[in-house]
Order: C-alpha cells, then structure tokens, then sequence
C-alpha cells in the first residue's frame, strides 16, 4: 500500500533510526532494537510508524544525553507548520510552481495560448474582447495584452 510505505519511509528518515534499529514493521507500528541499550537487555520497542513518542520517551528515561542531541539531529521529520513532510513538500511545490511561473510566457506564447483556445473551443471571435476574458489572462499573465479580435482574424 502506498500510504503505509510511506508512513515506513517517515521513520526511515526520522532522526531516531539513529538510536533504534528497525526489526519488523507491523501493519502501522514498527519495532525496533536501541541501539544505545546494552546488546544483552534484547529489549525491543515498539511505537506506531506515525509517532515516535515512545521512542522519544525512551531516550529521556534512559538516554537524557542522547535526547538532548535530538534537536540538533532534527531532520524536519515534520515541517514547521505540522504538516506530514510529503504534504509540506507538495505544498511547497505548488507554490513556487506559482510564483516562478508567473509572466514566464512570452506575449507570442500567449497569443498562441489564446487563438487555440478561440479555435479548439470554438469560441466566438468577440471573446477577446469581454472584459472577463481580458482579466483572466491578464491576472494570469501580468504585463501581457489580448491580442484584438482584428488581430486574431487576420490570422
Ligand atoms: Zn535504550
């Protein structure tokens, strides 16, 4: 399943892989092995995939020094605003989508976009000229101008 593979991918990348070794993961939880532990304690830990609390709560009781160094190790497992990673990220990327693609089209690009649009949806020639149409691409595209009904007949 795509989702659960990627909760596994969210402990995979936590700061915790340092200080606890994945045994098995189990449906949504995942059992580990501290790493810090003495090898003879073979005590195992298990926490679910999507909160590492136990693990955390673990390394305060019995590793303070090791908990103190998680800040530092912090890997932004979560982004800032509390967002799973993958859904920060897409974010992220739709906005900079937006904002760098802003007037990257040239004017002739533009025409081009708008006489396929006449064209292919079989708008009347006059749409050019409704303000609505004038707004949409000039929001879309600051600086740009519709080209004329004139202009897009004499094509
Ligand atoms: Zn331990």
């Amino acid at each position: 399943m795509a989702d659960s593979k990627q909760i596994e991918n969210s402990f995979e990348r936590s700061v915790f892989t340092e200080f606890f070794t994945k045994i098995e993961i189990d449906n949504k939880n995942v059992r580990v092995r501290c790493k810090l532990c003495p090898p003879a304690t073979k005590q195992t830990y298990s926490c679910a995939l999507n909160s590492t609390a136990n693990l955390k709560k673990h390394l305060q009781s019995v590793h303070p020094a090791a908990h103190d160094k998680l800040p530092t190790l912090k890997r932004s497992v979560t982004s800032s605003n509390g967002l799973p990673e993958a859904v920060a990220k897409k974010q992220k990327t739709l906005t900079s989508w937006t904002s760098n693609s802003v007037a990257l089209l040239s004017q002739q690009h533009v025409n081009d976009l708008i006489m396929n649009f006449v064209i292919g949806d079989m708008q009347a020639f006059s749409v050019v000229e409704s303000p609505e149409f004038i707004k949409l691409v000039t929001g879309l595209q600051p600086g740009k101008t519709v080209m004329t009904r004139k202009t897009l007949t004499s094509r």
